[in-house]
């Protein structure tokens, strides 16, 4: 697709979101290089921190620093709802013109955003973060996260970039969009790519963790990759019909073999090995099996419509509207 550009300043007010689950050794880090990168940024800034139901001192951390500085807001969540919705909450209080998503644990390098920030005044919406290289993670996070991408890219979207995360600027108006939909099984990367706008990416090489440890365990990151392929994709769900559509004619074709083996054997009476009742099974089990599965399938149909009205999203989103006259009918 080909993007409309139109250069911009830098936001007046940009927004950072940190959402922050068990994160007390990383926080002395976090607020020293940050204050550090702040200086350097061209804009007024406002850090929200989300902090995701913490066992451990983040929130008391979280308020002191608060105290110190005007710049910060802390949203603290009743129990832990997880990154995505922490992100979505951060999002959702975010005042910015526009806004950037980082993790805590300072993986995602600050610097880059004044790359972001570049590509923002070029008059992209979205500039992700894309890596290329993962230093400090082992050989099965790097094939996990690997095969992850791919295979998300298939389910959820086709603009999905690769090899990117949640560390990204958003334009206000692609938040604005982004933040009408409540779906509850959120996978907002995949969203983003939903939602279209102007995107582009930066790379940047992934620094490993600077204390503690990945709060995504093997667990979770399977709760998102499932999320993400059936909060996406009715593909999962149409498996059964096109399962159900080879069975049955594998059915169909055995069928017309061990009918015309029978012809031979019966009618031609040709001397040949014919196995009574072995054609009558086979091809009942194929059918029989065959037409369920495409029952299956066609329920599975419904289920997917049902599934995508259920979502309620917006049926487009408007980039832009130009013109003297033109106006939305829509309130
Ligand atoms: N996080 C969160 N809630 C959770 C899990 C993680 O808010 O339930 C935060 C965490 O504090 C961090 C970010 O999400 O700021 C990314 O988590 P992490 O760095 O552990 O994930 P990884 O980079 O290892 O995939
Ligand atoms: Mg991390």
């Amino acid at each position: 697709m080909k993007y409309f550009l139109e250069s911009r300043n830098n936001p007046k007010l940009l927004t950072i979101i940190i959402p922050c689950y068990n994160e007390e050794s990383v926080l002395p880090y976090l607020k020293d290089r940050l204050n550090r990168f702040l200086e350097t940024l061209p804009t007024k800034t406002e850090l929200i921190f989300v902090n995701d139901g913490s066992d451990d001192h983040t929130i008391f951390e979280l308020v002191n620093w608060a105290k110190d500085d005007p710049r910060i807001q802390v949203v603290s969540l009743s129990r832990n709802f997880g990154h995505q919705i922490a992100v979505t909450a951060g999002m959702d209080y975010a005042k910015g013109d526009a806004i950037v998503i980082m993790d805590a644990d300072l993986q995602d390098p600050p610097e880059v955003i004044l790359e972001m920030l570049t590509k923002y005044r070029e008059g992209y919406d979205v500039v992700y973060g894309q890596r290329m290289a993962r230093s400090g993670e082992s050989f099965f996070k790097k094939t996990t996260a690997w095969a992850f991408y791919r295979i998300m890219k298939i389910l959820v979207h086709k603009d999905l970039p690769l090899d990117s995360g949640d560390f990204r600027l958003i334009s206000r108006r692609c938040l604005d969009a982004l933040n009408g939909l409540r779906e509850n099984h959120r996978f907002l990367r995949g969203m983003n790519a939903w939602i279209g706008f102007p995107q582009t990416p930066v790379y940047y090489n992934r620094d490993p963790r600077v204390a503690g440890e990945t709060k995504y365990p093997l667990r979770k990151m399977l709760k998102l990759a499932m999320n993400a392929a059936v909060s996406f994709s009715p593909l999962p769900l149409r498996f059964s019909l096109g399962l159900g559509i080879i069975v049955a004619i594998i059915g169909f074709a055995v069928g017309v073999y061990a009918l015309f083996r029978a012809f031979q054997h019966f009618i031609l009476q040709m001397p040949i090995v014919y196995n009574p009742g072995w054609a009558t099974i086979v091809t009942l089990i194929c059918l029989i099996g065959g037409s369920i599965l495409i029952s299956i399938g066609i329920l599975g149909e419904y289920i997917a419509r049902i599934f995508e009205e259920s979502k309620g999203r917006p049926l487009y989103v408007v980039e832009f509207v130009k013109g003297k006259t033109i106006e939305s009918k829509k309130k």
